[in-house]
C-alpha cells in the first residue's frame, strides 16, 4: 500500500487477540486501522490506534457504511469464531460466520471496488499435519481438517480464491500456527474465555492463578513423546499481515500462506521454559490425548519469506514466554486502563 498517506484499512475483529495487534502495527506503518468488530469475545479497551464501528460481519449495510466512511483500501479480516472444540458441537454457527461471513465481506468489497484482503486463516486447514508425522508442512501439503473450525477456514480460502479469479481482487490467507506472546508494551495481551492454549494456562498454574496442568499426552511419535506445536509470538504475526497488504502481487491474485517459524517445541519444552520465566516449576499433571491432536505441526515457512519477505524476528520460545508472563502478570500494565476489568477479563479476546 501507498507508503505515507494516511489509507484506511478495515480490520473486522481488531479488538480481538491477533487483530488488535496487527491494528497497532498497522498504525506503526503509517496506516489508518478502522476496528469493525461486534465486541462478541473483543474488548473495547483493546481498540487503540483508529476507530471502532461496531459491527456485525453479515450485516452488509453496515460493513458498506463503515468502508464507505473511512473511504477503506483494503480489508484485513479476522471476525470469526475460534474454538475448535465448540465447532463440533454447533457447526452451524461455524458456517454462518466463518464462511457466510465471509461471502458478505466479498460481497461488499466487491460492490465497493475494495481490492485487496488479507485473510485470517489456520494451519487447522491441514488436519492432522503434513505428509509425513514430523516434516515441515509446506502450503501444498494435503488439506484435510480435522474440525469444523479447519473446515469453515478452507472453505473461505476457496471462496475468496473463486473471487480473486472471478473479478480481480487481490488476497492473501495466512495460515497461522500456534499464536502466542504478547506486545512487550504490556498494553495488549491474550485474553480468551474461556482459556484452553497451552501458555496461558501453563502460565496461571505457575503463578497460582489456575489449576494445575494438564500435560495432554506423553505417548506420540515425537521426540520427548508429547506433542510439537510451532509457536509464533503475535508481533510477528501481526508484522506478516502488514507485509501481506504491501506484497507486490498481481491483480487477481489469491495466494495462501503459511506463517509459523519452522521450529516445533514440546509440550514438555513449554513447560520448562515457563518454569524458568515464572522462577517456579509449573504444577502440572500428565493425562490422557486431548481428541484430535495431531502430533506436530511445524510450518514450512519459506514461502513467507520468499512471497512476503517475511520472517520471525521475535518468536524463540523464551522470549514469547517472557512477554506472555508479563502480560499474565499485570494485564494491560502499559494501557492507561489498569484494574478497568477483571484480570483475565482484560483486554484482549480474540
Ligand atoms: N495442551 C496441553 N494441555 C493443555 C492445553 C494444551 O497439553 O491444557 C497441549 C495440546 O495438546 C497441544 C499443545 O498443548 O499439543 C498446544 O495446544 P493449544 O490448545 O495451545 O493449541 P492448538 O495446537 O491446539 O491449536
Amino acid at each position: 500500500m501507498n507508503r505515507g498517506s494516511k489509507a484506511a484499512v478495515l480490520v473486522t475483529g481488531g479488538a480481538g487477540y491477533i487483530g488488535a495487534h496487527t491494528a497497532k502495527a498497522l498504525h506503526e506503518r503509517g496506516l489508518l486501522p478502522v476496528v469493525y468488530d461486534n465486541l462478541s469475545s473483543g474488548f473495547r479497551d483493546a481498540v487503540r490506534w483508529g476507530p471502532l464501528v461496531h459491527g456485525d460481519v453479515r450485516d452488509r449495510v453496515a460493513l458498506g457504511e463503515a468502508m464507505a466512511a473511512y473511504d477503506v483500501a483494503a480489508v484485513i479480516h479476522f471476525a470469526g469464531l475460534i474454538e475448535v472444540g465448540r465447532s463440533t458441537a454447533r457447526p452451524d454457527l461455524f458456517w454462518e460466520i466463518n464462511v457466510a461471513g465471509v461471502t458478505s465481506l466479498l460481497t461488499v468489497m466487491r460492490e465497493r471496488g475494495v481490492g485487496r484482503l488479507v485473510f485470517s486463516s489456520s494451519a487447522a486447514v491441514y488436519g492432522q499435519g503434513g505428509r509425513g508425522p514430523l516434516e515441515a508442512i509446506p502450503e501444498d501439503a494435503p488439506k484435510a481438517p480435522a474440525s469444523p473450525y479447519g473446515d469453515t477456514k478452507l472453505a473461505a480460502e476457496w471462496m475468496i480464491a473463486a473471487q480473486c479469479r472471478a473479478y480481480g481482487l487481490t488476497a492473501v490467507a495466512l495460515r497461522y500456527f500456534n499464536a502466542a506472546g504478547a506486545d512487550p508494551s504490556g498494553a495488549i495481551g491474550e485474553a480468551h474465555e474461556p482459556e484452553t492454549h497451552l501458555i496461558p494456562l501453563a502460565i496461571a498454574a505457575a503463578l497460582g492463578d489456575g489449576p494445575p496442568l494438564t500435560v495432554f499426552g506423553q505417548d506420540f511419535d515425537t521426540p520427548d513423546g508429547t506433542c510439537l506445536r510451532d509457536y509464533i509470538h503475535v508481533n510477528d504475526l501481526a508484522a506478516a499481515h502488514v507485509a501481506a497488504l504491501d506484497a507486490d502481487l498481481p491483480r487477481g491474485a489469491f495466494e495462501a500462506v503459511n506463517v509459523g517459524t519452522g521450529r516445533g517445541s514440546s509440550v514438555a519444552e513449554v513447560v520448562k521454559a515457563v518454569g524458568r520465566a515464572a522462577g517456579r516449576p509449573v504444577p502440572h499433571s500428565l493425562g490422557p490425548r486431548r481428541a484430535g491432536d495431531p502430533p506436530s505441526l511445524v510450518a514450512d515457512p519459506a514461502k513467507a519469506r520468499r512471497l512476503l519477505g517475511w520472517s520471525p524476528t521475535c518468536s524463540g520460545l523464551d522470549r514469547i514466554v517472557a512477554d506472555a508472563l508479563r502480560w499474565e502478570r499485570d494485564p494491560g500494565y502499559g494501557s492507561g486502563v489498569r484494574g478497568s476489568a477483571g484480570r483475565r477479563k482484560s483486554p484482549v479476546a480474540a
